[in-house]
């Protein structure tokens, strides 16, 4: 069997050696994290921080496949990674997907719609052009962000000094985007691998709460041919990128039915792991096929399904229904959990400690499980 090397330690890289494993390959992790939820599972971690050339030197000595669970990979250490093992998703994937300036430029340039958007060099470029969208309007640092980090929400023109002031200390590009008052948020995985063959994943509907995901609900209650439309944008966005793996484009559903794509993931991502149970086959087993240039297979939905992340306050209340569930003679009906723990050390708020697959005949039944089970969240956002 090859060994895959996978840069970066945490539940993705997890999930993805798990799955790996029970397909014959063998993982090597780095990550700076003793004890990183993929270091417990993979055969070997080497504790280093993601930016050391040296260590992503022995990292490449010992694989031959590379894989990254994030997208801010150094541009240096993907470069030694490419010159001295194999990363079929190659550095200008990452670099494409690791600003968003770059990205939309891209996203445009393979024929698909991005929410309005401006570049922000100065203070007066912002009160232009928040002045042009209107308000609400998003700021965001061009790298780095994650759960909405890095990221403003002008409410009027009275915060432009401050919001420019406090972003421009990321030391990044900063962009500016037209608020979206979307009526859904969804999204859609696309797999390709380097024979060209592209397949997607259903489409996900996800609920953020405080920006950071909650539920993932599939199948998307929206039609058919909107459906449609967002695996047709995915496809193209994969093919035109020519990705190998995995691409997850996050969407915006429109009050008019518009698609606007808000960003990528060139990686597995947390909108799909309901694929772990409720799919033929999983986001982890599609990446690793394409990645060894494989054929890709059935993304078929066996079953309706609800994800809900279990974050560290959620943990107390899931096992408790878990517990009143298998004690009660009588289940509720037509829902089968399935739970993933990652086995951080440290249970905390807003940490993601696992998520729960509901597989069940409808996704309000599901839903209903999550109510029951006091996990729905249901906090205005931002
Ligand atoms: P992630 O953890 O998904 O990588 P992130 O920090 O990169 O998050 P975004 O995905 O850009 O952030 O934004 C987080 C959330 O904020 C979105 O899912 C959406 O709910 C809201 N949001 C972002 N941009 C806009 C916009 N232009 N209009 C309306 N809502 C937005
Ligand atoms: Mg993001
Ligand atoms: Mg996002």
């Amino acid at each position: 069997g090859s060994t895959i090397g996978i840069l970066g330690g945490g539940q993705l890289g997890r999930m993805l050696a798990l799955q790996g494993r029970a397909m014959g390959y063998r993982f090597v992790t780095l990550d700076p994290t003793p004890d990183a939820p993929c270091g417990q599972v993979a055969d070997q971690q080497l504790i280093a921080p993601y930016d050391s050339e040296a260590d992503a030197r022995k990292l490449a000595a010992q694989s031959d496949v590379i894989t990254y669970e994030f997208e801010n990979v150094d541009a240096g250490v993907a470069a030694l990674l490419e010159r001295e093992s194999y990363v079929p998703q190659g550095s200008r994937l990452l670099f494409t997907t690791q600003h968003r300036l770059r990205e939309k430029r891209a996203i445009e340039a393979s024929g698909v719609k991005v929410a309005p958007y401006r570049e922000i060099p100065t203070a007066e470029a912002l009160r232009e052009a928040s002045a042009t969208f209107g308000f609400p309007c998003v700021l965001k640092t061009a790298t780095g962000g994650y759960d909405g980090k890095g990221q403003w929400v002008l409410r009027s023109a009275d915060e432009v000094d401050e919001a420019f002031a406090t972003l421009s200390q990321a030391g990044t590009e900063l962009v500016l985007e037209q608020f979206i008052h979307f009526e859904r948020e969804i999204s859609v995985i696309a797999a390709r691998n380097p024979d060209g063959e592209i397949r997607t994943f259903p489409v996900s509907e996800n609920v953020h709460v405080n920006n950071i995901l909650h539920l993932s609900i599939v199948p998307a209650r929206i039609s058919q041919h909107l459906a449609r439309e967002a695996e047709q944008m995915a496809s193209q966005i994969a093919e035109h990128l020519e990705v190998v793996g995995l691409i997850a484009v996050e969407m915006f559903v429109a009050q008019d039915g518009q698609l606007f794509v808000n960003e990528l993931a060139p990686r597995p991502h947390n909108s799909g792991h309901y694929t772990m149970e409720a799919c033929h086959t999983s986001q982890f087993e599609q990446h690793l096929r394409a990645i060894c240039n494989l054929p890709l297979a059935s993304t078929e939905l066996m079953t309706p399904v609800v994800m809900v992340n279990v974050l560290g306050q959620h943990m107390e209340p899931l096992m408790a229904m878990l517990a009143a569930e298998e004690a009660a003679a009588e289940r509720r009906p037509r829902v089968v959990p399935k739970l993933h723990v990652y086995g951080k050390q440290e249970s905390k708020h807003n940490r993601k400690m696992g998520h729960i697959n509901l597989l069940a005949e409808t996704v309000e039944d599901a839903l209903d499980w999550v109510e029951a089970a006091g996990i729905w969240q249901t906090e205005g956002k931002r």
